[in-house]
């Protein structure tokens, strides 16, 4: 596929991977990606009681959602500061 590509300041291409899915299973809710996102994106919410596995603690009742994903300019940062590899980013398709 031909994938949608910006440029840098230089003029170099530079192909934005945006924010696909976050596995809300191994988020920890630590807020690290929250804390690097440079927009609207990401929020941290509470975990819903019949998500809680037996082996959570009270550190993961709060869970990071994907609440405006059309927010993203795929710059990539939730997913490297992840400490769970929560994210799956992916470029977009010319057009879509
Ligand atoms: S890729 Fe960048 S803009 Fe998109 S959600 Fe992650 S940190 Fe935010
Ligand atoms: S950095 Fe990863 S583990 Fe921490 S809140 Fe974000 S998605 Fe969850």
């Amino acid at each position: 596929m031909d994938a949608y590509t910006a440029l840098t300041r230089g003029g170099s291409p530079w192909t934005p991977e945006f924010v696909v899915s976050l596995n809300q299973k191994t988020c920890i809710g630590c807020g690290r990606c929250y804390k690097v996102c440079p927009r609207d994106v990401l929020s941290l919410e509470d975990r819903d009681e019949e998500d809680m596995d037996e082996d959570m603690d009270e550190d993961q009742m709060s869970v990071m959602t994907i609440k405006n994903a059309m927010d993203c300019i795929g710059c990539g940062a939730c997913g490297r500061v992840c400490p769970k590899n929560c994210y799956t980013h992916s470029a977009m398709p010319v057009g879509a």
